[in-house]
């Protein structure tokens, strides 16, 4: 006789469902015996320009300490953002990815009988950090597929600790300006942490989009989480941080793992923190293949939901699994998003101009195809 370690699971977890990845390359390339050189992936919100050379360079100068552990302050990172980002260091908190950030904030602040408020249609995380430690998940129904602050703000009840709200959101790519988020922030009860995730905050600089930075000072219940997976172009290295009051930096302190930035990542984040020019190359590619993407999809008759990060929801107005299916058999991987409540939308990132070409004309073809 055994347990039924399904059951035996706390409750939360039993009613999890794994977080789904963009489909890997090489996975492609096996199942369809095709050329990994000939696929497009544009399903998970990466950089298409690849790695910076000044990052690859301080990645090969770090990697003799490799026997040794990482700096588990962080010190060299810390100071480089606080510095940036105009707060002290102690208000710093890195992360194995902002996803450990945001596992943290779960970890410190979440427990059963307690709940977190986030959208529908918000990133698959949210979830995942609540219900792993016990809590409840309050999801407020989306409005024009963005978050609906206001119904949001009257979801929070006295065992709300946490809410969680991404500026633009991942997969809608929708946003709400600064206007908005004061609203909000203003009428937050103290006893509730504002967690504003801004993984694509670099990509709509200067645009309508609030710098979560801006709030911090008026705002001691708002954390500002951060990542370097986009645009810094870093994903597979997991490194993210979150700048909060120093009181709620040291209890993210007490919960995290004593390593849990390991030091390539570290030295990478630091290069890649003073490599302006591949940031400012990113964006502009970014721009470029956001209208290159736009016009295609408005040749054929199809809609988008706008968007102020690397990617696109484009609304196939029918059930789009069979359309990821054929743009897989075309060698081209974007990503479902009915996971998320949208089983009409698929996922572009946006990619170089001959990786958006090749989806465009995938997308044609297997439209035709009907
Ligand atoms: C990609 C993404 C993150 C960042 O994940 P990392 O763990 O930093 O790689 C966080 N939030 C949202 C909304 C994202 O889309």
């Amino acid at each position: 006789m055994s347990g039924n370690f399904l059951a035996l699971a706390q409750p939360g977890v039993q009613q999890l469902s794994p977080y789904v990845p963009g489909k890997p390359v090489d996975e492609l390339a096996r199942e369809l015996n095709l050329d990994p050189a000939n696929i497009v992936k544009l399903a998970s919100n990466e950089n298409p320009l690849g790695p910076s050379p000044k990052v690859l360079a301080a990645i090969r100068e770090e990697l003799v300490e490799l026997t040794r552990y990482p700096d588990g302050n962080g010190f060299a990172l810390k100071s480089l953002l606080a510095q940036k980002c105009g707060v002290e260091l102690n208000q710093v908190t890195l992360g194995n990815g902002s996803n450990d950030i945001l596992e943290l904030v779960g970890r410190a602040y979440l427990a059963p009988g307690l709940n977190a408020v986030f959208s529908e249609h918000a990133f698959a995380v949210y979830p995942i950090v609540t219900q792993a430690v016990g809590a409840d998940a309050k999801v407020i129904p989306a409005k024009d597929w963005g978050h609906d602050l206001p119904a949001m703000l009257a979801a929070i009840d006295a065992q709300t600790r946490v809410v969680f709200i991404a500026n633009p959101n991942n997969p809608t790519g929708t946003w709400f300006d600064a206007q908005a988020l004061d609203d909000f922030l203003q009428d937050v009860p103290e006893h509730v942490l504002v967690v504003l995730d801004e993984a694509y905050i670099e990509y709509a600089e200067g645009g309508d989009l609030p710098d979560g930075l801006d709030f911090l000072a008026a705002y001691p219940n708002l954390l500002v989480s951060r990542t370097f997976s986009k645009a810094y172009g870093l994903a597979s290295l997991r490194v993210g941080y979150a700048l909060s009051t120093a009181v709620v930096a040291d209890v993210l302190n007490r919960v995290r793992q004593p390593f849990n930035v390991n030091s390539l990542a570290l030295s990478a984040a630091c290069a890649a923190l003073k490599d302006a020019e591949y940031l400012e190359e990113g964006r502009r590619i970014n721009e470029s293949g956001m209208l290159q993407l736009q016009n295609g999809l408005r040749e054929l008759g199809l809609g988008w939901i706008p968007s102020k990060g690397n990617f696109i929801c484009v609304d196939l107005a029918q059930v789009a699994a069979p359309v990821f299916q054929g743009l897989l058999r075309e060698g081209v991987i974007v990503r479902p998003v009915a996971n998320y409540g949208m089983p009409n939308h698929l996922r572009i990132t946006i990619g170089l101009p001959a990786e958006n070409s090749r989806f465009l004309e995938a997308l044609a073809k297997v439209l035709a195809r009907g």
